[in-house]
């Protein structure tokens, strides 16, 4: 079985568009990119193309309703609309400081969400 992926490099701002050809069992074959390190994320984003989340997250009594978030590392893509719908169902306690986890191994990945800014709890 073999599978051709055309992937414009955004590693800098030339901007290469390229090919990888993949066939079972054989190195995947690239072509069309400058430099090695348009090769090495076009062979990535073919064969496990990664992403960041990021998201909010409810805040239970907090001066905000809403808490950015971002993910420890990039996760597989295919896992980050399951991660944004599991995110959408938490509710995290206010005070919130920038860094600390909001949820733990998301999907069983080794990637927390942390958050992105602090939240004070509300007073009134
Ligand atoms: S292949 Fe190299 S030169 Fe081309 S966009 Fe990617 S990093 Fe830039």
């Amino acid at each position: 079985m073999s599978a051709s992926h055309k992937v414009i490099c955004i590693v800098c701002p030339v901007g290469c568009i390229g090919e990888v050809s993949i066939e079972a069992g054989q190195t995947p074959k690239v072509q069309g990119y400058i430099c090695t390190r348009g090769k090495s994320y076009a062979v990535a984003e073919a064969t496990n193309p990664l992403r960041m989340l990021t998201t909010t997250v409810r805040v239970r009594g907090g001066v905000l309703p809403l808490l950015p978030g971002v993910s420890s590392a990039a996760m597989p893509k295919d896992c980050i609309a399951v991660g944004v719908q599991m995110l959408s169902e938490i509710v995290v306690d206010a005070p919130i400081k920038a860094g600390q986890v909001t949820y733990a191994k998301i999907l069983g990945l080794n990637v927390d969400i942390v958050a992105s800014r602090d939240i004070a709890m509300r007073t009134l």
